[in-house]
């Protein structure tokens, strides 16, 4: 078989099909989507019974070894599980996600033996949280230019000092996987930096939830750190070299973030096709109206498209080939179908498009996160161009 035949196989496994329809079927049950709308709109009110279902269910072992009691599973199967829990729960589905990178991935990646015992086990029973914390209040795609936060050797650990901006979830997590300076004497930016485990309660971090659009119940918060101390035990991989351990695992992030744009479009097919069959006007169904049907399969198109450039890239990255190039035309791609699926997908519903009683309005909330985190389609459209041989733009 050639090369290309295999990269263009889509059909997923016997298998993957059967953890998908399982996956379908717990979500139904656990976490429907008039449960995910009421979650998502308690501001400030973290769903941890949502944390806790995840855990009965065994979801946060997946992506974990065996070994270290997780249930395993490569990136396909976290892409799918990631968009079978956004078609329901939308941008709530980070409530796995973010441990899941955090802990499971980063850890399972750069951390030695001892922190592997430590914390994967735990993160795969459910026990330990995580957060994200990179961005700086100084900016998120000039993410080196704008740190300025430092950590500077002590006796048996690290003092860190500075800010952290838009950390999702740190106000519950256990741990703040975070990016601080340790050498200001580097010849290139992106060298002299390290990679924290940063227990959200030690003495001098502080931590304040931002309002926001979507997502709503899921903190994102701004975090100080004033003289933090953090042993050596929880500095992840080699000190001053976190850069180059943290690019291969961006096309991991860039996959799992385009499974929950796939998992919106569902959603979002799914609501607009129903209300099409049941609403009436002049004395028809909705859904007879050739510009709502034209509506409807465009969005059928975006997902279609979604769908097959996102488990191009999952597929790549599992054999382990070289797909930055793929991973950030799905992430692109998807996140602007996401957007525009739920923006038509509202003109469908027509003034219950904007209720807070129906789902649209939530899926364009977190659905318009995804075109600006983790990296912008700006950015992401530099990398694309560039790896087509152009210079660098900036
Ligand atoms: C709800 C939410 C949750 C988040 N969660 C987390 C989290 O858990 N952890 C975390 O660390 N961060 C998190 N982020 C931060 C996110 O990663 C950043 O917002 C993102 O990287 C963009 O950075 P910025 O907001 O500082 O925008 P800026 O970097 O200030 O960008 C502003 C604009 O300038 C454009 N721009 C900048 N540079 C260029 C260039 N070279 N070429 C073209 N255009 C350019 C950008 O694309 C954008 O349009 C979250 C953000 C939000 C809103």
């Amino acid at each position: 078989m050639s090369t290309l035949e295999t990269e263009l196989r889509f059909e997923l496994p016997e298998e993957l099909e059967f953890f998908r329809r399982e996956a379908r079927a717990w979500v139904e049950r656990e976490c429907p989507k008039a449960w995910a709308r009421e979650a998502e709109a308690r501001e400030h009110e973290y769903p941890f019974e949502l944390w806790d279902k995840l855990t009965a269910a065994g979801y946060h072992g997946i992506g974990i070894g065996e070994e270290y009691g997780g249930q395993g599973g490569d990136v396909i199967v976290q892409m799918l599980l990631a968009r079978e829990l956004a078609r329901s729960l939308g941008g709530l589905a980070w409530i796995w996600g973010i441990t899941s990178f955090a802990g499971g991935k980063s850890i399972g990646l750069y951390g030695s033996e001892e922190q592997k015992q430590r914390f994967l086990p735990a993160t795969a029973r459910g026990e330990v949280r995580f957060s994200i914390a990179f961005t700086e209040p100084g900016g998120g795609t000039d993410v080196l230019g704008a740190m300025r936060t430092t950590a500077v050797r002590g006796d048996g650990g690290w003092v860190l000092n500075g800010n952290k901006t838009w950390a999702s979830s740190a106000h519950v997590a256990d741990y703040l996987l975070l990016l601080a300076r340790t050498d200001e004497n580097v010849e290139k930016r992106h060298q002299g930096l390290s990679l924290f485990l940063v227990p959200a309660k030690a003495e001098g971090v502080q931590i304040a939830e931002l309002p926001k659009l979507g997502m709503r119940s899921i903190g994102s918060c701004d975090v100080g750190l004033t003289d933090v101390f953090v042993p050596d035990e929880l500095v992840l991989g080699e000190p001053g070299n976190a850069w180059r351990m943290l690019l291969p695992t961006l096309n991991n992030e860039r996959i799992i973030l385009s499974g929950f744009c796939c998992g919106i479009l569902d959603g979002v097919l799914e609501d607009a096709l129903a209300y099409m069959k049941e609403r009436h006007a002049f004395g028809k169904p909705i859904g007879q109206f050739q510009i709502l049907q034209h509506y409807v399969a465009d969005i059928a198109m975006w997902r279609h498209s979604a769908s097959l450039v996102v488990l191009q890239a999952a597929s790549l990255q599992s054999q382990g080939k070289e797909c930055f190039q793929e991973t950030s035309i799905a992430k692109v791609l998807s996140s602007e179908y996401a957007v525009k699926a739920a923006d038509l997908g509202i003109q469908i519903l027509g003034g219950m498009g904007y209720s807070a009683e129906t789902d649209m309005q939530r899926y364009w909330r977190d659905a318009r996160l995804f075109r600006i985190g983790p990296v912008t389609n700006e950015m992401a459209r530099n990398s694309i161009a560039e790896n087509l041989d152009r210079p660098l733009s900036f």
